[in-house]
């Protein structure tokens, strides 16, 4: 009896420190090829050369006014690391897919595809969609960070799987910008365009997180829910978009005219 306990105490410290362990090493292996461009107040920037310097220092700057925008109480500590290569993304944000950029909030670390540091974008994935500018997915992916603070792990991890588009579309909505073309986007979602645009071009992640930002600056934005009502209702989808599109054609409600 004794030794059964001894054995679970040792085997969850063992846990403890590897998970503890886990995250440093994680850490060390995403900043592999890569250079600290910028460090300051929690947030660090890594990219393949130092040239980039300048160019971090006033992405973190601006990030750092964009989150007072949302929460002043709000200081990130996190790691961004700008990858060479997509493989080299593709490797250290163990993923086969190629988003934009992503986030291991648990980790504390977001990785970027590569991306034009001079142009101040990443190229889409299809040439249906718009290239976004690298603030605005800088601050959509901090905001995972953010989210996973407010909510905390467990409803965090609850919402990823079963309210997917509120995790989204917060990020969107604050990030102001979207890879869909909102008029393109507009005309599908009030079923004036044919869906099979979205499904075609294999660009229905894209058109996910159009929807996601649409249905969060109606609440947030037009009807001035508030946060926590925001994150608290189990709102009906169906419903929800009923009742968007009708604001929307009757002229009520009008999304942002930014993209
Ligand atoms: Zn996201």
């Amino acid at each position: 009896m004794k030794k059964n306990r001894k054995r679970i105490v040792i085997s969850v410290l063992e846990i403890l420190a590897v998970l503890l362990l886990f995250a440093p090493a994680y850490r060390l292996a995403c900043g592999i090829g890569l250079k600290k461009v910028y460090s300051d107040n929690g947030i660090s920037i890594y990219a393949d050369d130092v040239r980039y310097k300048e160019e971090a220092k006033q992405m973190a700057e601006t990030l750092k006014v964009q989150l007072l925008e949302v929460d002043g109480d709000y200081s990130p500590k996190i790691s961004i690391y700008f990858c060479k290569t997509m493989t080299g993304f593709q490797i250290k944000a163990i993923t086969m897919g190629k988003p934009l950029a992503l986030t291991r909030a648990n980790l504390k670390t977001t990785l970027f595809r590569p991306c034009d540091w001079a142009k101040n974008s990443i190229e889409p994935r299809k040439p249906q969609l718009l290239p976004r500018s690298l603030s605005s997915v800088l601050l959509h992916e901090t905001l995972h960070h953010y989210e996973w603070k407010k909510l905390g792990l467990v409803r965090f991890f609850v919402k990823t799987h079963s309210e997917n588009w509120k995790i989204e579309g917060f990020c969107e909505y604050h990030a102001a910008s979207s890879s869909f073309p909102i008029d393109k986007g507009l005309r599908v979602f009030c079923e004036e365009a044919d869906y099979g645009f979205v499904t075609s071009n294999e660009i229905k992640p894209e058109y996910f997180y159009f929807v996601s930002r649409l249905r969060t600056d109606y609440l947030l934005n037009f009807k001035k829910v508030s946060e926590s009502e925001y994150w608290s209702t189990k709102y009906d989808e169906d419903q929800l978009d009923n009742e968007i599109r009708l604001a929307l054609m009757e002229k009520r409600y009008a999304f942002a005219v930014q993209q």
